[in-house]
Protein backbone atom coordinates (compact mmCIF):
# COMPACT_ATOMS: atom_id res chain seq x y z
CA UNK A 1 0.00 0.00 0.00
CA UNK A 2 1.18 3.11 -1.11
CA UNK A 3 1.83 5.80 1.85
CA UNK A 4 2.70 9.58 1.48
CA UNK A 5 6.05 9.31 2.84
CA UNK A 6 7.07 6.22 0.52
CA UNK A 7 10.21 7.45 -1.74
CA UNK A 8 9.43 7.91 -5.56
CA UNK A 9 10.21 4.60 -7.53
CA UNK A 10 12.80 6.55 -10.00
CA UNK A 11 14.38 8.33 -7.05
CA UNK A 12 14.56 4.52 -5.17
CA UNK A 13 15.53 2.85 -8.71
CA UNK A 14 18.59 5.62 -8.61
CA UNK A 15 19.73 4.90 -5.30
CA UNK A 16 18.97 1.02 -5.85
CA UNK A 17 16.81 0.60 -2.49
CA UNK A 18 14.72 -2.54 -2.26
CA UNK A 19 11.87 -2.15 -4.36
CA UNK A 20 9.45 -3.38 -1.53
CA UNK A 21 10.29 -1.32 1.61
CA UNK A 22 12.37 1.38 -0.60
CA UNK A 23 14.52 1.59 2.55
CA UNK A 24 16.71 -1.54 2.54
CA UNK A 25 20.00 -1.22 -0.02
CA UNK A 26 20.19 -3.94 -2.85
CA UNK A 27 23.73 -3.35 -3.16
CA UNK A 28 26.21 -2.87 -0.14
CA UNK A 29 27.34 0.61 -1.62
CA UNK A 30 26.39 2.43 -4.60
CA UNK A 31 27.23 0.81 -7.84
CA UNK A 32 28.20 4.43 -9.29
CA UNK A 33 30.96 3.89 -7.38
CA UNK A 34 32.43 0.69 -7.93
CA UNK A 35 31.28 -2.81 -8.32
CA UNK A 36 29.64 -3.93 -5.24
CA UNK A 37 28.56 -7.30 -4.16
CA UNK A 38 24.39 -7.65 -4.21
CA UNK A 39 22.73 -8.10 -0.41
CA UNK A 40 21.02 -11.41 -0.93
CA UNK A 41 17.93 -10.04 0.86
CA UNK A 42 17.03 -6.59 2.21
CA UNK A 43 17.98 -5.54 5.24
CA UNK A 44 14.30 -4.11 6.27
CA UNK A 45 12.34 -6.41 5.24
CA UNK A 46 13.70 -9.63 3.67
CA UNK A 47 12.87 -9.42 0.58
CA UNK A 48 14.83 -12.31 -1.74
CA UNK A 49 16.48 -10.22 -4.33
CA UNK A 50 17.63 -13.14 -6.61
CA UNK A 51 14.50 -15.10 -6.28
CA UNK A 52 15.68 -18.09 -8.16
CA UNK A 53 19.18 -19.64 -10.00
CA UNK A 54 19.47 -17.37 -13.06
CA UNK A 55 16.71 -14.91 -12.18
CA UNK A 56 19.58 -12.33 -13.48
CA UNK A 57 18.93 -13.32 -17.03
CA UNK A 58 16.09 -11.93 -17.85
CA UNK A 59 18.44 -8.21 -16.75
CA UNK A 60 20.72 -9.45 -19.63
CA UNK A 61 17.51 -8.14 -21.63
CA UNK A 62 17.29 -4.54 -20.27
CA UNK A 63 21.26 -4.01 -20.46
CA UNK A 64 21.09 -4.90 -23.68
CA UNK A 65 18.58 -2.35 -24.38
CA UNK A 66 20.65 0.49 -22.52
CA UNK A 67 23.57 -0.48 -24.03
CA UNK A 68 21.95 0.38 -27.63
CA UNK A 69 20.56 3.12 -26.10
CA UNK A 70 23.98 4.93 -24.78
CA UNK A 71 25.48 4.08 -27.63
CA UNK A 72 23.79 4.73 -30.87
CA UNK A 73 23.99 8.62 -29.18
CA UNK A 74 27.62 8.25 -28.68
CA UNK A 75 27.80 6.50 -32.53
CA UNK A 76 25.71 9.18 -34.25
CA UNK A 77 27.54 11.97 -32.17
CA UNK A 78 31.02 10.66 -33.74
CA UNK A 79 29.59 10.27 -36.74
CA UNK A 80 28.38 14.05 -37.41
CA UNK A 81 31.49 14.89 -35.47
CA UNK A 82 34.21 13.05 -37.85
CA UNK A 83 32.28 11.87 -40.76
CA UNK A 84 33.89 8.22 -40.55
CA UNK A 85 32.84 5.18 -42.30
CA UNK A 86 30.15 3.29 -39.92
CA UNK A 87 32.71 0.38 -39.20
CA UNK A 88 35.22 2.89 -37.71
CA UNK A 89 32.13 4.80 -35.66
CA UNK A 90 30.59 1.83 -34.32
CA UNK A 91 33.80 -0.07 -33.13
CA UNK A 92 34.95 3.89 -31.42
CA UNK A 93 31.41 4.04 -29.86
CA UNK A 94 31.66 0.17 -28.63
CA UNK A 95 34.83 1.43 -26.95
CA UNK A 96 33.94 4.15 -25.28
CA UNK A 97 31.09 2.51 -24.18
CA UNK A 98 33.21 -0.52 -22.17
CA UNK A 99 34.19 1.33 -19.28
CA UNK A 100 30.20 2.12 -18.37
CA UNK A 101 29.14 -1.91 -19.32
CA UNK A 102 30.06 -2.57 -15.72
CA UNK A 103 27.75 -0.12 -14.11
CA UNK A 104 24.94 -0.72 -16.76
CA UNK A 105 25.05 -4.36 -16.22
CA UNK A 106 24.64 -3.73 -12.41
CA UNK A 107 22.00 -0.96 -13.30
CA UNK A 108 20.16 -3.41 -15.42
CA UNK A 109 19.58 -5.86 -12.43
CA UNK A 110 17.90 -3.32 -10.08
CA UNK A 111 15.60 -2.19 -12.91
CA UNK A 112 14.68 -6.28 -13.52
CA UNK A 113 14.25 -6.23 -9.94
CA UNK A 114 11.94 -3.41 -10.12
CA UNK A 115 10.11 -4.79 -13.33
CA UNK A 116 9.71 -8.16 -11.63
CA UNK A 117 8.28 -7.05 -8.63
CA UNK A 118 5.45 -5.01 -10.27
CA UNK A 119 4.72 -8.00 -12.25
CA UNK A 120 4.57 -10.27 -9.63
CA UNK A 121 5.67 -8.88 -6.22
CA UNK A 122 6.30 -10.86 -3.40
CA UNK A 123 4.27 -9.65 -0.51
CA UNK A 124 5.38 -9.49 3.06
CA UNK A 125 4.15 -12.54 5.05
ZN1 LIG B 1 13.00 -4.07 1.60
Amino acid sequence: METATKPSTLGSILQQRCPRCRIGNIFRYSIFRGFPNMCERCSICDLQFEREPGYFLGAMYISYCLGVLIMAPIAVLLWALTGWWITKVIIWAVLLFLPFAPTITLFARVLWIYLDQRIDPERLR
